[in-house]
């Protein structure tokens, strides 16, 4: 079974998640948990709490099929002590905020070495951070996106993933969250059957299946290996058609919340059907 949506708004509370997904024929979602661009944010009252996990049995929404985002403010491999610190409250606000929501999985954006440290010294302050949030926390998965590699941002690599992941003392609770835009312009040319196949062969190979636990469907504005981030709605962009149909066809995938993070919201409802109507008839 698939189970594809979109990164719906939460104006209004998160309890709005929920209904925003439901009427555009979701039947997963993304949402932020608080404003993504501040770096401080209201508790969660119990009313939204309790609303928000009404709202998602009402709509048909497991936790294994909520793919909450961090804010984009937050590097957890920030070459310095004040805006590590800083991101490493914030993240672990954010994984106590999924908590306490019911939810099961966060997914975030490595970080980025701001030319300050190297990569490899920003993926050890990346897993530490986890640790730390992790140690402070139960119930949630941290869930690693791989990026496009735009600026200074780590995690283009699948071995940036893996090892992230080796430096992860719980192993149960890091994940990983592929984003087709960020796969392709990262340089992972997904074009086709055969590359879709060759690069799930080597993410197996490298960080290994069992880690995927979600999907980003987008279309890229830019090229293969462009390191360049941004989406195009699906079947628009440089990425074409072929990948989803492989996607919605990869048993491999089942059960996974796959989210369309794609610039168009008003196309959302079609844009899913879309993905579904690529389904091949068993
Ligand atoms: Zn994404
Ligand atoms: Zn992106």
């Amino acid at each position: 079974m698939k189970y594809v949506g979109a990164h719906v708004s939460t104006s209004g509370g998160v309890e709005f998640a929920p209904l925003n997904a439901k009427a555009i024929g979701a039947t997963a979602f993304g949402l932020f948990t608080k404003n993504q661009r501040q770096w401080q944010a209201k508790p969660l009252t119990a009313q939204s709490i309790e609303a928000f996990k009404a709202n998602c049995t009402q709509a048909g929404y497991d936790a294994s099929h909520i793919l909450p985002h961090d804010s984009y403010l937050i590097n957890l491999g920030h070459p310095e002590e004040e805006g590590l610190a800083k991101s490493r409250a914030a993240f672990l606000d954010e994984m106590q905020r999924c908590q306490q929501l019911g939810l099961r999985y966060l997914n975030f954006h490595p970080g980025s070495h701001l030319k300050k440290i190297t990569e490899s010294e920003s993926l050890a302050r990346i897993a530490q951070s986890i640790n730390m949030a992790l140690d402070q926390t139960s119930g949630v998965t941290a869930l690693i996106e791989n990026t496009s590699g735009q600026g200074s941002n780590v995690g283009y690599r699948f071995e940036h993933l893996a090892e992230i992941i080796r430096q992860v003392e719980d192993k149960s609770r890091v994940g990983v969250c592929l984003d087709t835009c960020h796969t392709f312009t990262a340089g992972y040319d997904i074009q086709n059957k055969n590359g879709y196949e060759e690069t799930l062969r080597q993410f197996d190979r490298i960080v290994g299946l069992k880690y995927l636990k979600a999907l980003h469907l987008n279309d890229s504005k830019k090229g293969v290996g462009s390191r360049v981030d941004r989406h195009e709605s699906i079947g628009k962009g440089t990425l074409g058609l072929e990948i989803f149909g492989c996607i919605m066809n990869d048993a491999r995938l089942d059960n996974l919340p796959l989210i369309l993070e794609t610039p168009d919201e008003t196309l959302w409802p079609e844009e899913i059907k879309l993905l579904l109507s690529l389904r091949k008839k068993k």
